[in-house]
């Protein structure tokens, strides 16, 4: 039986948030099925998509889910956030509020989640170099400072996309199997 189908032993609910542009549901669509959209806007938003992960010996189901949008008027509903077991706080490393408006997204996940939900910290567009406006240090120390972990990602190049969701993926199994 492969990861994909019907059979899985855990399923894992994930959380994208991040303001809207920096590349969530690229994440998303990277990850589940291995595609960008250049002008994706909201576009593509789906409610969640799921991608099948062996850990250990066992099948786990990643039920990522993403905003339709909602999040440019910050009225993220608490059923977002009800069971989710992981979250991917995402900014974009070439525009600054994006990274600021983390701290904001962070408390909101602290008020409606799980105390124990497993935080990567996502700075997105790695692929965009020349217009970096967040440096790989000050993120790093604000995730180290707040005890989450820390990674840099291209939706568009899929460099770290995997890694990411692995990683969170891992987290979680760690913390509640
Ligand atoms: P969301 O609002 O957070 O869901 O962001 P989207 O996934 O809709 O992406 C917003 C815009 O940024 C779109 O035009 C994407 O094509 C672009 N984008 C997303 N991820 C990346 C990335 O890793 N690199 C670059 N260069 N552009 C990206
Ligand atoms: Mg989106």
């Amino acid at each position: 039986i492969s990861p994909d189908q019907d059979h899985y032993d855990h399923l894992f609910k994930i959380v994208l948030i991040g303001d809207s542009g920096v590349g969530k549901s690229n994440l998303l669509l990277r990850y589940t099925k291995n595609q960008f959209k250049i002008n994706s806007q909201s576009t593509i938003g789906v409610e969640f998509a799921t991608r099948g992960i062996k850990v250990e010996d066992q099948y786990v189901r990643a039920q990522i889910w993403d905003t339709a949008g909602q999040e440019r008027y910050r009225a993220i509903t608490n059923a977002y956030y009800r069971n989710a077991v992981g979250a991917l706080l995402v900014y974009d490393i070439t525009k600054y509020s994006t990274f600021q408006n983390i701290e904001r997204w962070f408390a909101e996940l602290r008020e409606h989640a799980e105390c124990n939900i497993s935080v990567l910290l996502v700075g997105n567009k790695s692929d965009l170099r020349q217009s970096r406006a967040v440096s790989f240090d000050e993120a790093s120390s604000y995730a180290k400072k707040h005890n989450i972990a820390f990674i840099e990602t291209s939706a568009l190049d899929s460099t770290n996309v995997e890694k990411a969701f692995v990683k969170v993926i891992h987290d979680i199994y760690h913390q509640t199997i």
